[in-house]
């Protein structure tokens, strides 16, 4: 079983419509939406939830106000103002940091878990797909990723999959470190614009860092191809294979709208180009 990861070290370049392109190409897979913090890989597969799970991670502290004795302990050890005045923690205002726990002398105190989101498996037409949706303002996103990586690694092996195709998240942060782990090819797709190749450049330093075998490919290279040229001119000195070079299309805005993955919504060229695309990455 091979782990792909698709990443861009920014958002808009095309990524997800890779993905799910290849997850109409490809057979006897798994698909993984790792971008939690913004999922849109459903949107093109039509997933049919078949596994709900609550994401739990940090806590928040919560007062008994029938064990409080109003000494505001809390209160002065509170660094981040969390705590009122009428001894009523702010969950949005609460990290979690434990402290006013150990203070409080009437063991008025506890930390709940926080359900900071929620993590999918589901049915598509193309394969099971594993995704998540973290809560508005939560964190960990990192975390969160290596329980839909882990999951869609179970399903792989329970199932003999030869594949999982990894929509990865944008940026260069945790999610992205969390997504690259132990993958056997990271592809990161650029567009030939000023901040694609910085973001390429610096997503593909974090990938290589962590000794995985990263390769591009140039989306829409078409739209300015002096960029596409010093994008190349990078890869080379950088010793990254360029995999492939694909035109910029109308029809990929419109395959988003109507919710098709491109390859099953046109037979333009670029359509040619995605299909020896995941030949070449087989
Ligand atoms: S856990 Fe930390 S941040 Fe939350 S209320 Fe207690 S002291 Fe404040
Ligand atoms: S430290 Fe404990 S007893 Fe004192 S105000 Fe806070 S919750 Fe109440």
């Amino acid at each position: 079983m091979k782990q792909i990861v698709i990443i861009s070290g920014k958002g808009g370049t095309g990524k997800t419509v890779l993905t799910a392109s290849f997850a109409a190409l490809a057979t006897n897979k798994v698909m993984v939406d790792c971008d939690v913090d913004a999922a849109d890989l459903h949107l093109l597969l039509q997933p049919e939830i078949k596994e709900r799970h609550e994401f739990r991670s940090g806590v928040t502290a919560m007062i008994d106000k029938e064990l409080c004795q109003e000494c505001g302990e809390c209160i002065s050890v509170c660094r981040f103002d969390a705590i009122s005045e009428n001894f009523i923690v702010d969950p949005i205002s609460c990290e979690g940091c434990t402290i006013c726990s150990y203070v409080c002398p009437a063991g008025a105190i506890t930390l709940e878990e926080n359900i900071s989101g929620e993590w999918f498996i589901s049915d598509t037409k193309y394969g099971p797909l594993v995704h998540a949706k973290l809560g508005i303002a939560e964190e960990n996103s990192g975390k969160l990723v290596s329980v839909v990586r882990q999951k869609a690694k179970e399903i792989a092996e329970k199932e003999n999959l030869d594949y999982v195709i990894i929509d990865g998240p944008p940026g260069i942060g945790c999610p992205v470190i969390a997504s690259l782990s132990n993958v056997d090819l990271a592809m990161i797709v650029t567009e030939p614009t000023l901040s694609g190749i910085h973001d390429m450049e610096r997503v593909a330093k974090v990938s290589k860092h962590f000794g995985i075998p990263t390769k591009v490919v140039i989306n829409k290279f078409d739209i300015n191809p002096e960029n596409s040229e010093d994008i190349k001119r990078i890869c080379q000195k950088e010793d990254i294979e360029v995999l492939a070079h694909l035109p910029f299309s109308q029809r990929v805005s419109e395959s988003i709208v109507q919710g098709i993955p491109l390859v099953e919504f046109c037979n333009d060229r670029i359509v040619e180009d995605i299909s020896l695309l995941w030949e070449r990455i087989r």
